[in-house]
């Protein structure tokens, strides 16, 4: 399996995947038409799939143009977003199970983002598109945060903890300017950060990471921690009661951070 991270947009990125056996290539999140393009070009490989992680323009504004473009493409997504995604001829549901070529996947369903938020897992990565981020988690436009906190647990019991996460935007840096904000103490974090500055100074990206990483520095996994329990209810004078209360307390003040 070959993964390229093809920046999009401002701060979008899209993947292309490719299994190697077979020559087959598909595109996560079609964001942008050239940029994906060119890229799939170079390839020796021919596209098949477009697997969308959810409908937001800026992660399928390329798919009109793929579709005029080739004919006979699979374009997969949530069976809920099937009037919001042009062209989906692939319903999904969670546990699906998907293939490219001789890779083989599973569907995912997040909702919270948005309703039919879905992520990809081929192997031992996962294309999360707006639902993890980099140290973070996508804002609420379609959930209560007890969805998303569901979401989000149900998605770590599914991939294993060595799984790659390729996220769909960079947003690492702010993401981690808040995790320091809830847990100061934590090393990890200030270690990202470092990490992630000089891998961007150098050009280059900060997806993707890995669960374990996430683990470790992401708060909007880590709602079960006492230090960010207490900050919680001493910073943000929020309900501490339950992970799903700290969750709630921490996406309300991220949005607003
Ligand atoms: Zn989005
Ligand atoms: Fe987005």
């Amino acid at each position: 399996m070959k993964t390229i991270t093809v920046p999009c947009h401002y701060d979008n990125y899209a993947y292309i995947v490719i299994c190697e056996k077979s020559k087959k290539a598909a595109i996560i999140d079609p964001a942008e038409y050239y940029p994906l393009l060119q890229i799939l070009k170079e390839q020796d490989a021919q596209l098949t799939a477009i697997y969308c992680t959810h409908h937001h323009a800026d992660h399928i504004g390329g798919l009109e143009e793929f579709l005029g473009d080739y004919a006979g493409l699979n374009v997969y997504g949530h069976y809920s977003d099937s009037n919001r995604i042009v062209g989906l001829n692939v319903s999904l549901e969670d546990g699906d199970l998907l293939s490219l070529g001789e890779l083989e996947g599973k569907v995912i369903h997040t909702p919270g983002h948005t309703s039919g938020s879905v992520c990809y897992l081929f192997e031992d990565a996962v294309f999360t598109g707006d639902s993890v981020f980099g140290g973070g988690c996508g804002r609420l436009f379609e959930g209560s945060p007890e969805l998303m906190y569901q979401s989000l647990s149900h998605l770590v019991a599914e991939i294993p903890e060595s799984a790659e996460i390729y996220f769909g935007h960079e947003y690492t840096m702010q993401n981690l300017k808040f995790a320091l904000f809830v847990e100061p103490e934590n090393n990890r974090i200030a270690r990202r950060m470092s990490d992630s500055a000089a891998l961007l100074e150098s050009g280059g990206f900060t997806t993707p990471s890995t669960l374990s990483q996430e683990l470790a520095t992401n708060p909007f996994l880590r709602c079960s921690e006492m230090t960010i329990r207490k900050n919680v209810a001493e910073k943000l004078f929020a309900d501490n009661s339950s992970p799903q209360a700290v969750f709630a307390a921490l996406r309300k003040k991220k949005d607003s951070f």
